[in-house]
């Protein structure tokens, strides 16, 4: 007799999840909300002999896209019985191409219907003679879907906001996700104390436009963060990643100086370093006002960890203007570069910007933004040398014998492994000893 409750009891699942934080943290309240009706997650998370594979996609970028259709073809191969959900952005911007391109898709599921709206649509599972689309036009997506995930014991991702009202000329995310949202303060407050419930002890704050928190609720993103350093038992929270203009004066100098609990760590798009590449971005700042916040960031937190986006080969972007923006950022005083290569998507407005940068130059740009990230990134460590920092310890995979953790201000620090110290802070001094892990640089703290 069919279990009302688990409807779905000894039936497997496997998920890939391509692209953000956010997919992640999305793909994780679905995977707990179908474990509740009874599934159980394939052994290894193999493809083989699971009877659903759930699919969250990206369309941040071409690659993204192909990657996404490379991985779907390669799991219908593997398992061509299973019922096969393909959700995420590229499921909302392009699911009819998904639908003719390929075969074996059962359901196709765009924003306004993810997460947990899937799981009343599996029905007994029967594959489907085509793909059934679930869709909305962008403008029609208001459905805000909350979402927590946990990458391990100690760190949580905790999604604040979604969807963007800010319509850059290069980003296919407002399409994709829709018109800016977010759920009331004091049910964030109410997520952050399970966090502490199950253990957590650093939160993440993720969202698309998260400085732009408050749109649908008359809030704002300051507040929330007042009212999140009241939860007890939350080491720590750090800012995902926000938006210059929206990241106030303010907000910064009440981390420096009241806060409890927000890191010293700022994860800040730029995007180009000139303010013509800007103009044609229609970004909502321009490099003096950029050099302005980076500046009162230093003064307030002189040991702030902050990492910034950078796009290489925007169209317009002129072998003088790329020139102009290295030098701008070869002057900033930051710790790290987080550089990507423009793509041309479908539906925006660069698409109609000449000159177009020739793809093997845009390459090699992204090429030397790199290189200067791996300048920046040692220095700042070395600059954190001989100070003592508080470290949340994480739990390090089967038979290691060393462990890490990062500092408030983002390094990550590498300890030999002491079981009681998983999941807790304690201060060490770090030493000028910067190596390299299999996850990147490391002090050592021995
Ligand atoms: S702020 Fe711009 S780049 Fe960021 S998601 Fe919104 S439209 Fe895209």
């Amino acid at each position: 007799m069919l279990n009302q409750e688990q409807p779905y009891q000894n039936k497997t699942v496997a998920y890939y999840t391509l692209g953000c934080r956010l997919n992640f943290a999305e793909s994780s309240t679905l995977a707990y909300r179908l474990s509740e009706l009874g599934f159980e997650r394939q052994k290894g998370n193999r493809a083989s002999g699971a009877d659903l594979l759930v699919v969250n996609t990206c369309a941040v970028t071409e690659q993204a896209t192909a990657k996404c259709r490379q991985q779907i073809r390669k799991l219908i191969r593997e398992n061509p019985d299973a019922f096969v959900v393909v959700t995420g952005c590229y499921a909302q911007i392009e699911p009819k191409e998904l639908a003719d391109s390929i075969g074996g898709i059962d359901l196709i599921v765009g924003s306004e219907f993810k997460g947990e709206n899937i799981a009343a649509c599996l029905g007994n599972l029967t594959k489907k003679p085509e793909a059934e689309v679930m869709h909305t036009r962008f403008q029609e997506i208001h459905t805000f879907h909350a979402s927590c995930s946990a990458d391990d014991r100690t760190r949580h991702f905790l999604k604040v906001q979604d969807g963007c009202d800010y319509f850059c000329t290069y980003c296919t995310i407002p399409m994709a996700r829709g018109r800016s949202r977010n759920p009331l303060i004091a049910d964030l407050v109410k997520q952050a104390r399970d966090v502490v419930r199950k253990g957590g002890r650093e939160i993440v704050l993720t969202g698309v436009n998260i400085g732009d928190f408050g749109k649908t609720t008359g809030e704002d993103f300051f507040s929330l963060c007042r009212a999140l350093d009241e939860v007890e038992g939350v080491e720590r929270y750090r800012i995902g990643s926000i938006e210059p203009n929206l990241l106030t004066d303010d907000l910064l100098r009440w981390i420096a100086t009241e806060s409890r609990r927000f890191a010293p760590h700022f994860h800040i798009p730029l995007q180009a370093g000139s303010d013509e590449v800007l103009t044609l971005m229609r970004r909502r700042y321009d490099t003096a006002l950029f050099r302005r916040k980076i500046e009162l960031v230093k003064q307030l937190l002189p040991d702030a960890f902050i990492g910034v986006d950078v796009m290489a080969g925007m169209r317009g972007e002129t072998p003088e203007l790329f020139e102009k923006s290295y030098r701008f950022l070869q002057s900033l005083p930051v710790s790290q570069l987080h550089p990507f290569t423009y793509s041309e998507r479908n539906g925006t407005k660069a698409l109609e910007i000449k000159p177009v940068v020739p793809v093997r130059e845009r390459h090699e740009r992204t090429s030397r933004l790199v290189a200067l990230s791996e300048q920046k990134l040692p220095e700042f460590y070395r600059s954190q040398a001989g100070t003592r920092r508080r470290v949340l310890w994480e739990q390090p995979e089967k038979g290691k014998t060393r462990m890490h953790g990062f500092t408030e201000n983002y390094i990550r620090v590498e300890h030999t492994y002491v079981p009681e110290w998983i999941n807790t802070c304690t201060e060490v001094e770090l030493t000028p000893n910067v190596g390299t892990s299999s996850q990147g640089l490391v002090i050592l703290a021995d």
